[in-house]
């Protein structure tokens, strides 16, 4: 992994001296939202946390600083670093703010409905030269811009949970992205400590199509009962070298966002490989999300005040 450059820079007119650091404004504070917050506050910008209302914003902001924490713990970051970064966040509650930043980074759910509609509402209110990202772990960026009245301004920059221990970035150009856009993009990733890889515009990139098709497998040999989940995830762990097996991994990305993916794939595709196993699709029903919500394929007791 390259050393982060730090932040990048835009300068305000022809005078240097006038140059300003980039704000980062991050659409969705939720799993992703809070940790890409807390990834560019690490690396010195300033962020904007949005979401629809205010508790999911301050949760948003609470998971952002808590990720902060866990980076201490590990050693990975330094204590002074910690606060300097929490201290770089705000939440806000939508769009209204979204005009003082340089960089927009959705990650709002994974839905081409709604995706579209933000974007069509960011397009509208953002800064004219503003980088506008979308973290979509699946959709065509193509799709997602094309009500835009400029499409090739959106690009795709899908960052890995949990985002301060990842360092991937898969970056994917839509079929109309400009190249200028896409440098820029790669810049940014860059100047976050991330690895950037380039994919095609197709359903689930690179990774979250070899992903998809690893938790579905999973779930369809616990739906036919060849064995238990956790016997499952120790073949994996044990047998391939996997950190986490993919129940615990379904578990940790949240069993909504795991069939949107499937479910994406599927309509991109049509091809069986990618049918999602009912298991997954009864559990979401069930709103056993995963850790987000308390239970999925397992149980996580809620933490007390700083637990
Ligand atoms: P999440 O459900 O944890 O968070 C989504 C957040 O968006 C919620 O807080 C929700 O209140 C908020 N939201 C809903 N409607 C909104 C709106 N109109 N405007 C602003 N915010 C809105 O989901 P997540 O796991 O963080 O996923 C977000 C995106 O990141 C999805 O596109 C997903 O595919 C992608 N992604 C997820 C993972 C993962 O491991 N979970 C990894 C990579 C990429």
């Amino acid at each position: 992994m390259t050393a982060p450059d730090g932040p990048d820079e835009i300068e305000a007119g022809s005078d240097p001296r006038r140059s300003v650091q980039r704000r980062v404004f991050v659409v969705g504070a939720g799993i992703m939202g809070s940790g890409i917050a807390a990834q560019c506050a690490l690396a010195g910008y300033p962020v904007t946390l949005e979401d629809v209302n205010e508790e999911f914003a301050r949760r948003g902001l609470a998971n952002a600083a808590r990720a902060l924490d866990h980076a201490v713990q590990r050693g990975t970051v330094a204590a002074g670093d910690r606060a300097a970064a929490a201290a770089r966040i705000e939440a806000a509650i939508g769009l209204r703010r979204v005009d003082s930043a340089q960089v927009v980074i959705e990650a709002a759910p994974e839905n081409l409905a709604m995706k579209r509609e933000l974007f069509r509402e960011i397009e509208a209110a953002a800064q004219p030269t503003a980088l506008l990202a979308s973290n979509t772990s699946s959709l065509p960026i193509t799709s997602i811009a094309q009500d835009l009245k400029e499409p090739s301004r959106l690009v795709g920059l899908h960052f890995f949970n949990p985002v301060l221990q990842m360092a991937l970035v898969e970056l994917i150009p839509g079929h109309t992205t400009r190249p200028e856009v896409v440098d820029d993009a790669r810049r940014f990733a860059e100047s976050l400590g991330k690895t950037v890889v380039t994919s095609r515009d197709t359903p689930g990139f690179v990774t979250t199509r070899a992903l998809a098709v690893l938790v579905n497998e999973a779930a369809w040999m616990l739906y036919e009962g060849v064995a238990s989940k956790e016997d499952i995830d120790t073949a994996y762990k044990l047998g391939f070298h996997h950190p986490m097996g993919p129940f615990e991994l379904a578990d940790l990305v949240g069993l909504d966002t795991a069939l949107a993916i499937l479910d994406v794939l599927w309509d991109g595709f049509r091809d069986p490989r990618y049918r999602a196993c009912p298991l997954l699709r009864t559990m979401v029903a069930a709103r056993k999300l995963g850790r987000k919500t308390g239970e999925g394929f397992y149980a996580y007791p809620a933490k007390g005040p700083g637990g």
